[in-house]
């Protein structure tokens, strides 16, 4: 394996995972980020009881696509079958943020899809699907997750009761919309509750396009 690859993997996951935290996207040991070799063939990835804040080279794990895992005094993450699943099913994820960050899970718990309402929303993200939990009631797996992201132009979505899912080429793409996720519902939250305060509802306002339908309408 490319030892340089994997120590530049690892430092911009724990860059990645220290902005988390900081942004208050993820708090405890919950959540996790993963990160493709250049291979392809690994990723690396936070292990379980681990927090955002504390990832180090020699805390994160090297995990073969396969499932096999490079020597590791932890546990491996509860989430690492669906990480691994969705680099198998999908060739441009490259990169996979994790986060029970609060007002989009708050939104996935109430079971309602966060709308995508801000113009960058709609461009970056397009819809972000909600993910119920598992016929059991249990945390969702890949079995919920990956029929989500097989359709290739998903690239985020809520797990109800549960957290946010966003992947891109990088880490630091996936790690944006993680970000966008949290301040749409944020927004979300305060538009619904204003409507709600006048009597209103979404039907009621004018609906927001995108740079490029208003560059297509001329
Ligand atoms: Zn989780």
């Amino acid at each position: 394996m490319d030892k340089t690859d994997i120590t530049a993997k690892m430092d911009a996951l724990i860059a990645a995972a220290k902005r988390c935290f900081e942004l208050g996207l993820q708090t405890n040991a919950g959540g996790n980020l993963s990160v493709l070799l250049n291979s392809g063939a690994a990723i690396v990835i936070k292990p379980s009881g681990v927090g955002f804040n504390e990832c180090t080279r020699e805390n994160l794990q090297v995990v073969h696509l396969d499932g096999r895992i490079e020597p590791s005094s932890h546990k491996p993450s509860k989430d690492l079958d669906f990480h691994l699943d969705l680099y198998r099913i999908r060739d441009d994820i490259k990169a996979i943020v994790h986060c029970h960050s609060p007002w989009a899970t708050g939104y996935a718990s109430a079971n309602i899809e966060i709308p995508c309402l801000t113009v960058q929303t709609i461009e970056k993200i397009g819809r972000m699907p909600l993910i119920p939990l598992s016929p059991q009631g249990g945390p969702q797996t890949e079995i919920e997750i990956s029929p989500v992201f097989r359709d290739p132009k998903i690239v985020a979505a809520v797990l109800a009761n549960h957290g946010t899912v966003g992947v891109g080429s990088t880490l630091m793409k996936a790690q944006y919309l993680a970000e966008i996720i949290e301040e749409t519902a944020q927004i979300a939250y305060v538009r619904d509750t204003l409507l709600a305060a006048h009597g209103k509802t979404a039907a009621d306002l004018p609906r927001y396009g995108t740079a490029a339908d208003a560059r297509a309408a001329g």
